[in-house]
């Protein structure tokens, strides 16, 4: 605390992101990141331009990389934007479209940054309750306010189809629809081909998870034309370059490598399946995910003891201590070997 904190400060509750521990052998399943490294031809592509040009400012506007990333979800440039990270791209979004006189409206178990956007841009929010079986039920988002929803869903790993989500787009014309598709690389039905049609519907999606480049802070989003005007505006006004020159040649090779990307994924789409399914032989209950994480609640243990116990032997998982939830841990799938040790360990625990 300090007099020289401006008011907004003092009331803020900020995000907090998972750990980042430096422990040796540590098994990390607690930030979704991927646990396979990147594009070997991603990679080259960036310490080539480290080599050449950081002396001078990177291209504000990413011609390019829009243009790769309209390439590949058949969209055109206009309607493509980029931040550093898609944390940021939601931050703009909720400066620059979510905030209007109704309150925006987001599932009550969520992406937890969710309200704290709401906190810092002073937007007015209204929960909307996940039903029994931890879904999004669309006929819950009537024509209203505002709409932001994860689709798949964080921290539940439990996905909407396209048409679904469509049907929550088309029944609310009036009002912007962010779908913050994060996860929808691991089975999940994208509907960035409905920009077209729906004028007021942003997709929002990030290289961080499906495409190992967590560190480098890439994230976009599709929409109208118009929408994505009203993005650069908010992003123009805060920063001109959110996305530096590695940043911006290391996600166009990522894009261009699209055989190593299919293959990781597949690889991880495989390891969630195998998780679950061991997760299940030892008494939990694992939500359906179409995510690179699983949420499982097991039968007798409390959440906190068992990742307690798990940090003990240094896996790390999340545990959001919300209610509801509190019991489940979310679990970042991870290598075969690591899918291994954390299955090994939790049959440890739970027979002494
Ligand atoms: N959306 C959701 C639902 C997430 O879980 C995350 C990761 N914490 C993000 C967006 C942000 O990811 P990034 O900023 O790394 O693109």
């Amino acid at each position: 605390m300090s007099r020289f904190w401006s008011p907004i400060v003092q009331s803020l509750s900020p995000y907090t992101p998972g750990e980042q521990p430096k422990i040796a052998g540590l098994i990390k399943l607690n930030t979704n990141e991927s646990p396979y490294p990147p594009s070997p031809a991603a990679l080259e592509a960036m310490k080539a331009e480290a080599a050449e040009t950081l002396r001078l400012y990177p291209d504000p506007e990413a011609v390019a990389l829009r243009q790769a990333l309209a390439a590949r979800h058949g969209v055109r440039p206009e309607q493509v934007f980029v931040g550093n990270g898609s944390d940021e791209v939601l931050a703009h979004a909720f400066a620059g479209l979510l905030k209007h006189d109704l309150p925006l409206r987001f599932p009550d178990i969520t992406y937890s940054f969710y309200p704290v956007y709401c906190g810092l841009y002073g937007i007015a929010s209204q929960p909307v309750a996940l039903d029994e079986a931890m879904r999004i039920r669309v006929a819950d988002y009537p024509a209203g306010g505002p709409v932001i929803i994860a689709n798949p869903n964080a921290p539940t790993g439990v996905a909407l189809t396209a048409a679904e989500v469509e049907q929550l787009v088309a029944q609310n014309p009036d009002a912007p629809v962010v779908i913050d598709e994060a996860y929808v690389d691991f089975g999940g039905e994208s509907v960035v081909s409905l920009i077209d049609r729906y004028p007021n519907l942003l997709v929002v999606q990030t290289m961080s998870k499906s495409r190992a480049l967590a560190g480098l802070r890439v994230g976009y989003a599709f929409g109208d034309a118009a929408l994505i005007e009203g993005l650069t505006r908010v992003k123009d006004s805060f920063n001109s370059y959110p996305l530096g020159r590695i940043a911006q040649v290391g996600a166009i090779a990522s894009l261009e490598d699209e055989t190593f990307f299919a293959a990781r994924r597949d690889d991880v789409i495989e390891g969630r399946e195998r998780m679950a399914a061991g997760l299940g032989q030892l008494g939990f209950e694992v939500l359906p995910s179409k995510a690179n994480f699983v949420f499982a609640r097991h039968r007798d243990r409390s959440g906190a003891d068992l990742a307690q116990a798990l940090r003990d032997r240094a896996i790390l998982v999340r545990r959001f201590n919300a209610p509801r939830i509190a019991d489940h841990l979310r679990i970042t799938v991870g290598t075969d070997d690591q899918i291994e040790r954390l299955l090994e360990a939790l049959r440890e625990i739970l027979a002494g």
